[in-house]
């Protein structure tokens, strides 16, 4: 076990609500809190494991009493790090909690760092990094589809898939590595083409869960989606409309200079993230005010814009120069007020601008459920079954896998043009590198730090 200090954390948001929790993790987790708890039933010798005790926290100095609690022992290596952990279950207050963070540091525990917890579940071999990094995905999840992803990640349904092609590829490393033992005998013909046959496989498989990575991005990160048009013609009713069906999460974004609110929907269980929202709950006025700027602005970052125009108005000036704002972008044109007589035809729409369009009503709901169908068909370019095989999530497993499929096809030419199998073990070590970057076993200290620098502290 990877041993060291004891660590604590205060592990629920800090704010007012009915439990707090303060986690405490290493050798000396018993002995820190055995210092603060009194409980006519805790015997700090002999604790239980996983059982909750009730008593209360006093400040060892002034032995004055801070809060009725109840602390739960989960003695290594039941636990979350595999060490000895303490939970400390008390009320949630931001004083409070701080006061009994401050008492257990005092106690002879270190503040952890962000994610020390995961990391030390990590080090201590209880999950492997793409598990690691499923903790994250399944606290920031964005809709139930996401959530599944990651909780099939996290139960090690990626892991599964990458160590079937580890022990593949260490089988075949073997073979080679037993004909450099023994330097008077090549590798066998039939041997060397089995071989190629099983190099290509796992190049094709590596390949193909390589390709996941758009699909799980989206469900991780959702769609940087924004709503333009010219006043007026219903993009705060568009907003409410895909809102009040499918609402997920409402987001401030501290830092800009007028309120920015992201609202995310969940189309089909793709999040769709609506930037700078708050201007669209403001109404035209704003609009007016700040016009194209606006416009600019929210395009900026978008990776899917829906360009609303009035359908029951003629096409304008106005929506042209919109119109031209959105050259190279995903676009869908959203022709609102279905339900007034039209002045403008889809056709009409399609001259003017190429891509896909939908009829709509924000007023009665006409035409969102298309709406939805084409978000998900324009941001899913190559649907996946999710509930089949595994799906990566992260740029960095993307990475690994698309060097890992290189170093193969190095191997693959050498063992092609009957290299000396020293030379092909070279490029399938590189590989089998490559690959166990993924699930931590060759990954660089200076990586770790930066994955485990991402959650917040407490986890
Ligand atoms: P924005 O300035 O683009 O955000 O437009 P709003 O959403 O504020 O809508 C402008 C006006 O159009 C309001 O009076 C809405 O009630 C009306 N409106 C929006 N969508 C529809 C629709 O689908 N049908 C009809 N008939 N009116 C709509």
């Amino acid at each position: 076990m990877y041993l060291q200090d004891t660590i604590a954390a205060i592990s629920t948001p800090v704010g007012a609500g009915g439990i707090g929790i303060i986690r405490i993790s290493g050798p000396d987790a018993v002995k820190v809190a055995s210092a603060l708890f009194r409980s006519a039933a805790f015997d700090p010798r002999a604790p239980q494991s996983h059982r909750l005790y009730y008593g209360t926290i006093v400040d060892p100095q002034g032995c004055s009493s801070i809060d009725e609690v109840l602390i739960t022992c989960m003695l290594a290596p039941r636990s979350y790090t595999r060490e000895d952990v303490v939970e400390i279950n008390c009320h949630s207050g931001v004083t409070v909690l701080q006061k009994i963070l401050g008492l257990v540091v005092r106690c002879g525990a270190r503040p952890a760092e962000p994610g020390e917890f995961t990391k030390r579940a990590f080090l201590n071999g209880r999950i492997d990094l793409a598990q690691a990094e499923a903790v994250i995905d399944i606290i920031e999840a964005k809709t139930e589809a996401s959530l599944k992803i990651a909780s099939a990640q996290l139960h090690g349904r990626l892991s599964d898939t990458l160590h079937a092609l580890r022990d593949e590829l260490i089988d075949i490393t073997a073979h080679v590595e037993a004909a450099i033992d023994f330097p008077e005998e090549d590798i066998d013909p039939a041997d060397a083409r089995d071989m190629e046959r099983r190099l290509i496989e796992i190049t094709g498989k590596l390949q193909s869960l390589s390709a996941t990575y758009h699909e799980g991005k989206l469900y991780r990160l959702g769609v940087k989606t924004t709503i333009v048009g010219k006043p007026n013609v219903g993009k705060s009713s568009l907003l409410n409309a895909l809102l009040g069906e499918d609402r997920a999460l409402v987001t401030p974004v501290p830092g800009t200079t007028r309120d920015v609110i992201q609202e995310t929907i969940s189309v089909r269980g793709i999040p769709l993230v609506l930037q700078d929202t708050a201007g669209l709950h403001a109404g035209s006025d704003e609009m007016e005010k700040l016009g194209m700027d606006l416009t600019r602005a929210r395009l900026a970052e978008a990776e899917l814009v829906l360009f609303v125009i009035d359908g029951s108005r003629d096409i304008d000036e106005r929506d042209r120069a919109i119109m031209a704002e959105l050259a190279g972008r995903k676009i869908i044109a959203v022709i609102n007020k279905d339900d007034l007589p039209p002045a403008v035809s889809r056709e009409q729409v399609r001259q003017l601008f190429p891509g896909t369009a939908v009829s709509v009503s924000a007023r009665n709901g006409s035409g969102l459920a298309r709406l939805k169908e084409l978000i998900h068909h324009t941001v899913l370019m190559f649907p996946h079954d999710s509930s089949a095989d595994s799906i990566i999530t992260s740029a960095r497993q993307r990475d690994a896998l698309d060097r890992t499929a290189v170093a193969l096809s190095a191997a693959h030419q050498a063992v092609r043009n009957s290299r000396a199998p020293e030379l092909i073990a070279v490029d399938l070590h590189a590989a089998l590198q490559a690959l166990g970057e993924i699930t931590g076993e060759t990954t660089a200290e200076d990586i770790l730090e930066r994955i485990f620098a991402s959650f917040c502290i407490g986890k």
